[in-house]
């Protein structure tokens, strides 16, 4: 199809992403470009976020926003988890959200609105972008009935007691169950427990579809077999193939989630639809680790964003800010794993600030006839970057080479020409801004505080000494600068004061 009106930008065709099913690193082609269906399994919302569930959701943020900026159409759906997920990871047990619920003597819904409200405002403290369709699990309860159905009318799910159970052997015969994660079949087996005879299922690899529900059990709904509630897995197979077809672009996730869920994912689709892999392209964030360890709340090292820019937490020495942290997580590629600590967060600190300033200089750089920068192969090598998989810490070193530019020519010791001056501008705009989702922070921090407290006296004085003079175009411009970075100032009987927005 031809799509005249959406223009690709030029750089789209060299996009190259690591493929976790071809295990290699493929071009990226759209099934329907300049159309791009992204799948990214989002939060079970029965506790606070914490720091490693925040770096997988920027891992595809930054994809997302990059993607968008080669101009892709992307439709982005990320859900939200609110049944089926049970405690331990298993097909036995307690619904994490209901357990919580009991705990705390609420509804399963409050726990869920809760829980909601919380990780889509740690989103929006991190500058991490909405998706286009946030879909709940409880909000599709028929259509996953209606794909257990699908599945069993094709032979590859049988009941047992009013629960379903997907039937991974009959499924291996013709398809192949590790097409992503690379298991095999027979070595899966070897490594998993026998039945104990109590169970169910005619084979331990086999999962639940659809569990009947115990007594004690808070969330169920009616289907053809039992008052229930469907499997883990179910609901990233109906959501995404509901929002973006049988067949998709881009599934993603922590790399925790590869196996079982997602290889449960594709063996459903198939189960259902037949046929081909439903996802092109698998993408997996790997795990924010502490000491080693992947940051987890049953580990019980996980802090909460709140925790982090505080400070309030064993593991901090103080305080850091969402940028920050933003850029700390960048400064490292999605595919490797990153260790927590101190020592980096205060580096990175350092490394944004630089960068930070850097941006803020442009515009007040002065500028010459004739101009000694090359900011057409640096915007090259930036596209390079991004289009080498989602290199984020190459991205940062190459925009360190722009920083350089900017200082030297705040320095006059390199000239620069007014138009290089702006493509230079768009350029930061573009990748520290637009990419990487960077944006300048106020620091509200106690020793910053202090020292504003200090220069905003200096500046009200100086505004005051101006009105004396009758100055008043002074004084007004100082009030106008200052309400444009987002300081109020107020004139009050006893001289001006001032706040933050
Ligand atoms: P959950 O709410 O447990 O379903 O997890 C939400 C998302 O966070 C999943 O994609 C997990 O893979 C991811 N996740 C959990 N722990 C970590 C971690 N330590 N580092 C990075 N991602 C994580
Ligand atoms: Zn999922």
């Amino acid at each position: 199809m031809d799509h005249p009106e959406i223009k690709l930008s030029p750089y789209a065709a060299d996009l190259t992403i690591s493929n976790n099913l071809t295990r290699s690193k493929d071009r990226f082609e759209p099934l329907n470009a300049p159309y791009v269906g992204l799948y990214v399994c989002g939060p079970t919302v029965y506790s606070n976020v914490h720091l490693g569930n925040v770096r997988t959701f920027l891992t595809f943020d930054v994809i997302y926003r990059y993607l968008c900026q080669l101009g892709y159409q992307i439709r982005y759906v990320r859900n939200i988890t609110d049944v089926g997920h049970l405690i331990g990871d298993t097909d036995e047990g307690e619904d994490k959200i209901g357990a919580k619920a009991r705990l705390e003597n609420l509804e399963p819904m409050e726990i869920v609105q809760r829980y909601t409200n919380d990780f889509q405002d740690v989103m929006r403290v991190f500058n991490i972008l909405p998706p286009s369709i946030e879909p709940t699990a409880t909000g599709h309860i028929i259509e996953q009935i209606e794909m257990i159905e699908q599945i069993m009318s094709n032979g590859f799910a049988y009941e047992a007691n009013g629960s379903i159970y997907f039937d991974v052997r009959k499924f291996s015969e013709k398809h192949d169950y590790g097409a992503l994660s690379g298991r095999k079949i027979d070595d899966l087996r070897n490594a998993t427990r026998e039945l104990d005879g109590q169970s169910e299922k005619r084979d331990p690899l086999d999962f639940a579809l659809w569990k009947k529900a115990g007594a004690t059990h808070l969330m169920h709904w009616p289907s053809p077999w039992s008052v229930g509630f469907p499997g883990w897995h179910l609901e990233c197979s109906v959501m995404s193939t509901r929002y973006l077809g049988k067949q998709f672009d881009i599934h993603g996730g922590g790399m925790d989630l590869k196996f079982p869920h997602h290889e449960c994912e594709i063996a459903q689709n198939i189960g259902a639809y037949g046929g081909e892999l439903p996802v092109r392209y698998w993408i997996h964030g790997n795990m924010l680790t502490v000491n080693g360890r992947k940051m987890s709340k049953s580990e019980g090292n996980g802090f909460t964003p709140e925790e982090l820019i505080s400070g309030n937490h064993k593991l901090l020495e103080r305080g850091y800010s969402p940028m920050t942290v933003r850029f700390f997580m960048l400064q490292g590629h999605y595919a490797g794993t990153l260790d927590f600590s101190n020592a980096a967060l205060q580096a990175a600190e350092k490394g944004l600030q630089r960068l930070m300033a850097a941006w803020a200089k442009i515009e007040n750089l002065p500028t010459t006839d004739t101009g000694a920068v090359d900011i057409a192969g640096l915007r090259d090598r930036c596209y390079a970057a991004m289009n080498d998989d989602f290199n984020t810490p190459v991205l940062i070193a190459t925009l360190y080479d722009g920083v350089k530019w900017i200082n030297n020519a705040a320095d006059g010791r390199l000239q620069i020409t007014a138009e290089q001056k702006s493509s230079l501008s768009e350029l930061f705009r573009t990748f520290a801004g637009d990419v990487m989702g960077l944006k300048f922070e106020v620091d509200t921090s106690e020793n910053v505080d202090n020292r504003s407290d200090g220069l905003m006296a200096l500046i009200c004085e100086l505004r005051a000494s101006a009105k004396a003079d009758k100055n008043w175009a002074m004084a007004d411009e100082i009030r106008d600068q200052l309400a444009a970075i987002g300081v109020q100032i107020k004139d009050g009987k006893d001289g001006a004061s001032w706040e933050f927005d």
